[in-house]
């Protein structure tokens, strides 16, 4: 598993490190449970960090060297994939192991995995977390060279899957990849961290009030997350004095994001009523969501929105604009409501039918609605696109990967019930 830019045990909410981060760990994990054996790979920050640590049962963390220390833009990255890639090959050919499927993360790692995918002969499955096309399309230039790249990789994959329907259907449209060469496996959810309890007792212990009408944001602190609309939601609902938006991620501190945030909090004169707590570690999560009365997504873009279905795992309605996963998770009037068109207003107005308890579910009915996305199911579904990707270049595996070095030791990759499942028949064509 390719994680060149954001490593899997990254300090979430900050910077590049969000719901991919999340991903790829969960993802890790479960497979390590289903008895296959992963390398996770990512690019060393600190010269101090070992080189191989174990993750779970069966998964490793491969810290290489690539560019400088620190921690670098991930444009500045791509003159290192080369080194990336040679210190990878050195480690592979070191330990004399055969991997089966290369699994590459954003864009920058799928030009490692397709070199890789060309000197192994082993199959290239690509989840790219968000496409450059549609960021173009709504807020962020992206730079030219990742337009190129992400284009190519989504056309010359084995594989690619996608988290929704919605981005199958833009990878068709902007990128031009085939559909069958698509699968769509959702994001999943710990359901046994994320989970409902008593809201009094979560804002006891947090030390909120348990009178106030409480609106919870979690997430990265990035133009894209659309917090600017939140915030003049937040002021639109002047008649709710007593109401408090909790603003959780970013690096903490005085950073110029939650300086300029503040500033505009101030501007609209509810300075007062929004929390700047910092980044929250993902395992102390589960009160706020059950403190709060409310989670809302106000983004322009998100491939899927992880923290909507953290939410609604522990039973906290969404407010979300109508982006990534949002239209298949949120059920309008029973979990919560989809913002009509994103602006302030519609997201003021979702608040407060919230609010107001017109919604028909309870949070144990809220937390029904997402138990089929536990990780062990999403593992299991990114396994059978592994299986798909191992049937159509069935005729190229073993090929470049030190044959005879590897002593069969690719084969532990797959469990052993796995081994005797029947993968599609080879397309020819194709390989
Ligand atoms: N997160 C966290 N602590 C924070 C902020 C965020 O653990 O202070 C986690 C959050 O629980 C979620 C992930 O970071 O699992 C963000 O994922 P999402 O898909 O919502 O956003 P992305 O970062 O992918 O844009």
């Amino acid at each position: 598993m390719l994680a060149v830019h954001s490593s899997p045990v990254g300090e979430l909410g900050t910077q590049d490190t969000g719901g991919m981060s999340v991903y790829m760990r969960e993802l890790a994990r479960e497979l390590g449970k289903l008895g296959h054996r992963a390398d996770v790979f990512t690019r060393r920050r600190d010269p101090a960090e070992t080189e191989s640590v174990r993750m779970f049962e069966n998964v490793r963390l491969l810290r290489l060297q690539a560019g400088t220390n620190g921690e670098l833009h991930k444009l500045a990255l791509c003159p290192h994939l080369g080194e990336f890639c040679r210190e990878l090959e050195r480690f592979r050919a070191r330990e004399g192991i055969r991997y089966d499927i290369i699994h590459s993360h954003y864009w920058l790692s799928g030009l490692v995995g397709s070199w890789l995918r060309d000197r192994w002969g082993a199959p290239h499955v690509i989840l790219f977390h968000t496409l450059g096309a549609l960021k173009n399309a709504i807020i962020e230039p992206e730079p030219g060279l990742r337009m190129t790249h992400e284009k190519r990789l989504a056309c010359s994959c084995d594989r690619v899957v996608a988290t929704t329907a919605r981005e199958k259907g833009y990878l068709v449209r902007a990128y031009g990849t085939s559909p069958e060469n698509i699968g769509v496996v959702p994001c999943g959810v710990d359901l046994d961290l994320f989970r409902p309890e008593d809201k009094e007792k979560a804002r006891q212990r947090l030390g909120f009030d348990p009178e106030d009408p409480l609106v919870l944001f979690v997430g990265r602190l990035a133009p894209l997350k659309g917090i600017d609309r939140l915030l003049a939601a937040v002021g639109l609902l002047q008649h709710r004095c007593r109401l408090r938006l909790v603003i959780i991620g970013g690096s903490g501190g005085d950073t110029p994001e939650t300086r300029r945030l503040e500033a505009l909090s101030e501007k609209l004169g509810i300075r007062e009523q929004v929390v700047f707590l910092g980044r929250i570690e993902h395992g102390e999560l589960p009160p706020y969501y059950n403190a709060c009365d409310v989670l809302v997504l106000p983004s322009h873009y998100e491939s899927f929105g992880l923290v909507a279905l953290e939410a609604l795992a522990c039973g906290t309605p969404v407010v979300a604009t109508r982006v990534g996963a949002m239209p298949e998770l949120v059920q309008e009037g029973k979990t919560g409501y989809l913002a009509a068109d994103g602006s302030p207003w519609s997201i003021s107005r979702a608040i407060e039918s919230v609010l107001h308890g017109r919604l028909s579910l309870s949070a144990d009915g809220i937390r029904a609605t997402v138990l089929s996305y536990g990780w062990a199911r999403i593992a299991s579904g990114v396994e059978r696109e592994y299986r798909i990707a191992l049937g159509l270049r069935g005729l190229r595996r073993g090929q470049g990967q030190g044959k005879g070095e590897s002593g069969g030791e690719g084969e532990a990759f797959l469990a052993p019930a796995a081994r005797g499942c029947s993968a599609p028949p080879c397309r020819r064509e194709l390989v």
